[in-house]
């Protein structure tokens, strides 16, 4: 199998490249969950949509390049070794945008699509409540019909960016009486609307990135419903299943960690250490390794499974949890000094968490690529 780049890609990479060097602001770049740094982010979003790599895998007839896979894993490559950062409204463009793609109406396509490519308005995910994360269908917060419009009662949480967010793709409950999966409806709510309280919760590691989201009477077009009635579990697989993926792209940065945690035993004399050094190579053996199954993914030389975003997701969050922690075990007691390294372990914690927890893709991908019986619903 052949995977380097093609004439095509060649061409491309050395095109990002120059000009990521000409326009990519170097780091530092502003600590991330402050407001400077949500400026920052949206001023280089921007940017890069100006340049034309803001969608680059979006279809030309809503704004992007209609790109391959292939480029589009090389940009992301571009991006990581110029150290630049990644498209501020990402969870609209990787995440949402698919969904509206997917299961929305041209006038839903024509309205939301180009302003979240441009940042204009930023997007969140109500999707996770108290009672519902593993078990989103659980999910409570509920929606009824009133004339043209639906009337949302309920409460959300670890809602990223909801603080900065214009538009949520929030779940409700709109047909109670049927099977759970079956109950859910999803809506395309203004952030704005009356009746929303949104409140920042604090991270261990000090940031404020996700929230809670309380709905109290919230009024929202019938017209803003994506899909049917009903229909809302399988638009929320749309946009799980392309959340896994994006983690597609990320064996650069991770590339560039296992360098760095490699210069940090050099630099503490303890690059001879056999347990460190085990450490080491098994980290960039599973970089090395998720490289390769994102290029794997993207050649279309295997048969595809659908199931390549869980098992990429699955790698790259334990394996970041991996980095940190043999970061900690090189500084010993010094640990909680450099902050970089403490701020990334206390960060990488929620990483076997978010968009589906280690355990869910373990089921997942049992039942699914094994084709393991289910698990046994609980009593
Ligand atoms: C960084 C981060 C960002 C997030 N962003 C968002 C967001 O933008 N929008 C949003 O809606 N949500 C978001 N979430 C929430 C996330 O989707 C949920 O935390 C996740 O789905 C797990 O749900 P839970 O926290 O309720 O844990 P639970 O579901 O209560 O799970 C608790 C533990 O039980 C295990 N478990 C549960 N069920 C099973 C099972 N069937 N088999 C084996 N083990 C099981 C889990 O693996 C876990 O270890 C985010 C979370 C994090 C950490």
């Amino acid at each position: 199998m052949d995977l380097r780049d093609t004439p095509e890609e060649e061409t491309f990479r050395l095109e990002v490249r120059a000009w990521l060097e000409a326009n990519a602001p170097k780091p530092p770049h502003p600590a991330r969950g402050s407001d400077e740094s949500f400026e920052f982010g949206r001023e280089w979003h921007r940017k890069l949509y100006d340049a034309g790599y803001a969608g680059m895998s979006w279809p030309p007839e809503h704004g992007g390049r209609g790109a391959s896979p292939a480029l589009q894993v090389i940009f992301e490559e571009e991006l990581g070794r110029a150290e630049a950062p990644g498209l501020s409204n990402h969870l609209g463009i990787f995440h949402v945008a698919p969904a509206i793609m997917a299961f929305g109406t041209p006038e839903q396509q024509e309205r939301y699509l180009t302003p979240m490519l441009t940042a204009e308005e930023i997007w969140c995910q109500g999707f996770s409540e108290p009672g519902a994360g593993s078990d989103l269908a659980s999910l409570r917060t509920k929606a009824v019909q009133d004339g043209d419009e639906f009337v949302v009662n309920g409460q959300k949480v670890w809602t990223t960016w909801g603080h900065h967010a214009d538009w949520c793709q929030l779940l409700v409950r709109t047909e109670p009486e049927a099977p759970k999966h079956k109950g859910i409806s999803c809506l395309l709510v203004d952030m704005h609307s009356p009746g929303i309280t949104v409140r920042p919760l604090k991270q261990m590691s000090g940031d404020s990135e996700f929230n809670e989201m309380f709905f109290d009477d919230v009024r929202v077009s019938a017209t803003n419903l994506l899909g049917a009635r009903g229909q809302g579990w399988a638009v929320t697989m749309t946009t799980l299943a392309s959340e896994r993926a994006s983690v597609l792209t990320f064996h650069v940065r991770t590339k560039k960690q296992v360098r760095d945690l490699a210069a940090l035993a050099r630099a503490r004399g303890r690059e001879e250490d056999p347990l460190i050094r085990a450490r080491l190579g098994q980290c960039a053996i599973d970089a090395e390794t998720l490289q390769l199954f994102s290029y794997w993914s993207v050649s279309n030389r295997g048969k595809t499974t659908g199931l390549e975003g869980s098992m990429a997701k699955l790698l790259w969050s334990e394996l970041q949890q991996r980095i940190y922690e043999t970061a900690m075990e090189i500084l010993g007691p010094e640990a909680p000094l450099e902050s970089e390294w403490l701020h990334g372990l206390l960060d990488s914690r929620g990483l076997t968490v978010a968009a589906g927890t280690s355990e869910i893709q373990k089921n997942l991908l049992a039942e699914r690529a094994l084709g393991l019986p289910r698990e046994p619903k609980a009593q």
